[in-house]
Formats: C-alpha cells, sequence, structure tokens
C-alpha cells in the first residue's frame, strides 16, 4: 500500500474511534429520567410515537412467543417491555455505552411485575466485534436480531457495515428475523435537494450547511452529495440533533438499496420496509388492535384524534422500519 493511503486509513481509522467514542461520550451522558420526568419531555408526543411504531414492528415482524432475542444498541433498555409482552424467553441487551448498558441491567431487574424472561447485558461495540466473542456460544442461534435507531452508527465504512451484517447472519437461525429503525435514506435526499440552510459558524468545528425544524436538525459539515446514490455508499457523515435527546452526534447515511443489496450478500432477504408514517397510517386504518395500541400508547395529535402533527411529525417521517428474514441453513 502506498504511503498516503496508509496515512489516509489511519486517519479514517482514527476517525472512526474518535466517532465512536463521541457516540458512547453522548449517550453516556444522557440521563435516565424515569416514566413520570420523560412525560414532561417537550418530545413527549415524537416518543409516543416512536415507541408505538417500535411497538407495532415488534409485534407483527418478529416470530412470536418464546423467543430469544439480542437488541444490538440497546440502549437504556427502553424496549424492554415490548419484548415482554411479546413473551421473549431471552433478551440479549448489547451496547457500546456502558452506563445506557448499566440503566438497562437496573431497569430489568426493578420491571414490575418480575419480567418472565431471562435477560442479559453486554457493553460492546454490537457492530465492529464478533458477537461469538461477546455471548456464550450456547445462546445461538437466536430467532431474532433488533436494531432501533442505532443500526445507522454503522455505516462508517463498508467494513463495518459488513461485520455488522456478518454478525447479524451469524447469530440468526434460519428464517430468523432481523429488524429495525433507521433513518430514511430518501428524506436525507429530499432535504438536500430542498436547499441547506447556511449553519452557524463554531469555532474549531467546519459547519456547511443544514435541513429541519424546532426539533431535529440534519447538519452536514462539508457540502453533501448531489448523487441520489450516495456513491460510494459509506461515510456520508452528518451530524444530528434530537431536542431533549440528541445532541450533535456523528451519524451515517444508510442508502437503503445499498444496505439491501449489501444484506442479501449474507443471505438476508428484505420482508418489510416502510416510512413511519406511511406506516403509522396503514396500521391504524387496517387493524383495530393497533388503532387501540395507539391509544394505549397515548399518540394524539393536538385535538385529541389519533397521529401526529407540527415539526414533531416531520421529525418522524425522518425514519424508517424494516425487517428482513434470514434464508438458508
Ligand atoms: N435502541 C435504543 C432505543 O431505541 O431506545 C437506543 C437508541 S440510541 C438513539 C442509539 C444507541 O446505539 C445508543 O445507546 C448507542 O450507545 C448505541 N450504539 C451506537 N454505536 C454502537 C455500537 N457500535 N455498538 C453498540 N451500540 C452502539
Amino acid at each position: 500500500m502506498e504511503k498516503r493511503e496508509a496515512r489516509a486509513q489511519a486517519a479514517a481509522q482514527q476517525g472512526d474511534q474518535v466517532g465512536d467514542s463521541l457516540v458512547r461520550n453522548h449517550y453516556n451522558q444522557a440521563p435516565e429520567r424515569g416514566v413520570v420526568a420523560r412525560q414532561s419531555s417537550p418530545i413527549i408526543k415524537l416518543r409516543n410515537f416512536n415507541n408505538f411504531i417500535k411497538s407495532v414492528l415488534i409485534q407483527k415482524q418478529s416470530l412470536g412467543f418464546g423467543m430469544r432475542v439480542i437488541d444490538m444498541g440497546c440502549g437504556k433498555g427502553g424496549d424492554l417491555n415490548k419484548w415482554s409482552r411479546q413473551r421473549v424467553r431471552d433478551y440479549i441487551g448489547v451496547d457500546i455505552a456502558d452506563v445506557s448498558v448499566q440503566q438497562a441491567s437496573e431497569r430489568y431487574h426493578n420491571m414490575q411485575p418480575r419480567p418472565r424472561f431471562y435477560a442479559e447485558f453486554h457493553v460492546a461495540d454490537a457492530f465492529g466485534t464478533p458477537l461469538i466473542d461477546i455471548i456464550n456460544p450456547r445462546a445461538f442461534p437466536v430467532d431474532c436480531i433488533s436494531s432501533q435507531f442505532a443500526m445507522h452508527y454503522a455505516f462508517a465504512t463498508e467494513e463495518l457495515a459488513r461485520s455488522m451484517l456478518t454478525n447479524v447472519s451469524n447469530s440468526l437461525c434460519r428464517d430468523g428475523v432481523f429488524l429495525g429503525t433507521i433513518p430514511n435514506s430518501d428524506k436525507i435526499l429530499e432535504g438536500i435537494a430542498g436547499g441547506l440552510k447556511e449553519s452557524e459558524p463554531k469555532e474549531g468545528e467546519e459547519r456547511y450547511g443544514y435541513f429541519g425544524n424546532s426539533v431535529y436538525k440534519v447538519e452536514f459539515n462539508t457540502p453533501p452529495t448531489k448523487d441520489q446514490a450516495f456513491r460510494p455508499p459509506f461515510g456520508h457523515k452528518y451530524t444530528f440533533y434530537l431536542q431533549d435527546a440528541i445532541n450533535n452526534v456523528p451519524e451515517y447515511v444508510v442508502p437503503f438499496e445499498v444496505f439491501r443489496a449489501l444484506a442479501s450478500d449474507y443471505n438476508l432477504e428484505l420482508i418489510y420496509k416502510k416510512p413511519f408514517l406511511e406506516m403509522f397510517d396503514e396500521e391504524v386504518k387496517n387493524d383495530l388492535n393497533m388503532a387501540r395500541l395507539a391509544e394505549r400508547m397515548k399518540v394524539f395529535k393536538e385535538d385529541g384524534s389519533l397521529g401526529i402533527d407540527g415539526d414533531q411529525r416531520e421529525a418522524c417521517g425522518f425514519y424508517l422500519a424494516f425487517a428482513f428474514r434470514k434464508l438458508g441453513a
């Protein structure tokens, strides 16, 4: 390898490590506020909406009762109740942020009534480290891998995206399901095409422009690609802000078609893909049980009808839900 190439690779790797520790520190510092305080969040409607979407995805795309599940990027264990309702047998949470993992474990141990499933938690890079080196080999294969609002961190490099998919594919049983939620790359292209607003200059940081509203902001350090396909498809970095939740953390575009094609190299077949707002409308219109669930989860607009409106609606519209099925042996 040429010296220049080697230097560029070393700098990129160092950049990835810096990115990893920024992500870890950010999530470690985010306070765990408990149920009551969460209710007074200015983005409570968005939180309720996103929790509803994750509940529907888990209910409808995972395999049913008695499953063994790995949650890649489990955070503070916000989905433990959803998996409990799905009557899982074993839940294994993995996250790179040690403080979050500790909080997830406490959340599990404080669940009332006592959960009827086994759970264990690991501090690790779930995308870059073989899961088999982290989790007891006897736990494999699992029926489901879930990655909620986390997988986009794996699209920093092709190597990392492939190692994440190797983990998913090697861990799943035949017909096992990989499900998750990620930013919708079409929405990122739309945001760019709509024209970026000029970023406010900040000392020591290169900033170019952003789109978003009072609730969320997607900001680019350098002029973003205008290529509809995001070529080359990895390492398209932006910083993400979500009011009361995420404070300018580096994330990477997941060009969905590239993700789908890459996943097929790992025997994963796409079975479901839906932008959040479409998914909500479809579920609530076609399934009375889901409409009732939305009511119970308080997914209400300002006028009291089911749904979400205003800036929080646009922020929810930034995401999509997906599910893949593992083919073969
Ligand atoms: N899944 C949780 C949820 O839906 O509430 C947490 C989502 S939070 C937005 C993203 C999580 O991904 C953070 O807890 C972060 O620490 C985790 N994460 C980012 N990169 C990771 C990696 N390489 N391995 C494991 N977890 C990672």
